[in-house]
């Protein structure tokens, strides 16, 4: 029997494992972690709007009704391809197909020191941790006597104006500024400042220019001070520094850059700047056309000969694709030679009821953004047990602006 082996089972691997899990081959799926997590509501995490078990899923539950995949909690350590084999921190594997699907990790663009005092948010840990970092700053305000220093305490920066700068912008204004408001005795909460910071000329510059100037409006209307054309120089402990002056805050949140997980490390591959692999059309990669490298790792052109972005609906995309490549290679048949990526538009959102859709031929702003926005985050999540959870978790703080996963629980 064929043995494929698919490492990381997030929106790509995840993707590729659903297409060949009903089929006769020998299918192992090896991650770090024992869940699959939807990252585009990891902010709503980082702001105490859900819980993480609301967002990710165990990858073993996925697949417990398919006979011929194995689910391994491991970590890939590198690749001999002559040998066809992977090591993991634990073992060994043979096969005749590999799929990498690692993802990417947060770049500090060289300034790795940067993290120390900025975190950024890509996994459940970096999440509940900015959940306590930020309620902690309202209870510290609330017993400081001396409100001397509490300018700074409530000051939350955010650097970078992508959508989950922006979302976690407007969200962290919702929470300051409607719902822990009747909560506090001492402190004043809606006096706290966010300050969102853009080195470009505008936020979510992959929207088009309308709704990036919409998406700034509302944000301002939010409470939300948009600073662009504003380039990060230095970040130290409560400071940043930037081209135009240095901002004192308690909070400054990493939200401005990602670079692909460490594939040249585990095996000889051309990649770009920001580490992606350099892949074939059908996305396998030079010299050895039985494995795949695919989503935040790869990088792949468009149409237009620009590297496709990354984001969930090109993963699972190219998910789909290796999938289809592999069974036809397997049976003999002509496997499809070029990747082509359908374009399934660019959401983001903005504060509890107001979203941008762009589709290029078609565009949504405002509350029916939103409501658009909603359904489709909640279609796309997996379990029929998280889908029904956000959903009830929306419609109450919607209706009541409260929001109920705010734990501080970093025992610290
Ligand atoms: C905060 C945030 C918000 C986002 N918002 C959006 C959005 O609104 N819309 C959108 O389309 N996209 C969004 N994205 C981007 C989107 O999540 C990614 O493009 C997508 O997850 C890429 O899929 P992937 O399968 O390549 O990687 P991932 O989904 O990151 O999955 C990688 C998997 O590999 C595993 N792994 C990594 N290294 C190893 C190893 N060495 N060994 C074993 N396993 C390993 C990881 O545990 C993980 O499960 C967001 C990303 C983040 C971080």
């Amino acid at each position: 029997m064929n043995k494929i082996i698919i490492v990381g089972a997030g929106f790509a691997g995840l993707q590729t494992a659903k297409k060949l899990a009903n089929s006769s081959f020998d299918l192992t799926i090896i991650d770090k972690n024992n869940y699959h997590l939807f990252q585009p509501l990891l902010y709503q995490v980082a702001t105490a709007g859900l819980s993480p078990a609301d967002i990710a899923l165990p990858i073993r539950n996925i697949f417990r009704s398919k006979k011929n995949c194995k689910v391994i909690l491991d970590e890939l350590i590198g690749i001999k391809p002559q040998l066809n084999q992977i090591i993991t921190k634990n073992n060994t594997y043979f096969y005749d197909f590999l799929v990498i699907a690692t993802g990417s990790e947060p770049s500090y663009f060289g300034f790795d020191q940067w993290k120390n005092f900025s975190p950024s948010l890509k996994n459940i840990k970096d999440a509940t941790s900015i959940r306590a970092k930020i309620l902690k700053v309202f209870e510290r305000a609330e017993r400081v006597e001396n409100k001397n220093g509490l300018d700074k305490l409530m000051k939350f920066v955010l650097i970078g104006g992508g959508p989950t700068g922006v979302e976690m912008a407007g969200a962290i204004a919702e929470l300051s500024k409607k719902v822990l408001t009747k909560e506090f005795t001492t402190i004043d909460t809606r006096t706290a400042k966010i300050i969102l910071l853009e080195a470009g000329p505008n936020i979510l510059s992959t929207a088009s220019h309308s709704l990036s100037i919409y998406a700034k409006k509302t944000l301002e209307k939010l409470g939300v001070e948009v600073k662009c054309n504003t380039a990060v120089q230095n970040i130290s402990e409560g400071l940043v520094k930037t081209n135009a002056e240095t901002i004192e805050a308690e909070t400054i949140i990493w939200c401005a850059g990602v670079k692909a997980s460490p594939v040249k490390s585990w095996i000889n591959v051309k990649t770009d700047e920001m580490g992606r692999v350099l892949v074939n059309e059908d996305l396998s990669i030079s010299d050895y056309s039985n494995i795949f490298i695919i989503g935040d790792a790869s990088y792949v052109k468009n149409k237009n000969g620009k590297p496709l972005p990354g984001l969930a609906p090109v993963a699972k995309q190219e998910g789909n694709f290796v999938a289809e490549v592999i069974k036809k290679n397997i049976h003999n048949a002509k496997p499809p030679k070029k990747f082509y990526y359908k374009n399934r538009g660019y959401l983001a959102t903005i504060g509890r009821s107001d979203a941008i859709v762009d589709f290029g031929w078609f565009t949504l702003k405002g509350r029916i953004g939103w409501v658009f926005w909603s359904i489709i985050h909640i279609y796309f999540l997996i379990g029929f047990r998280n889908r029904l959870m956000v959903f009830i978790n929306w419609l109450w703080s919607y209706l009541t602006f409260s929001k109920g996963a705010r734990l501080i629980t970093d025992g610290k």
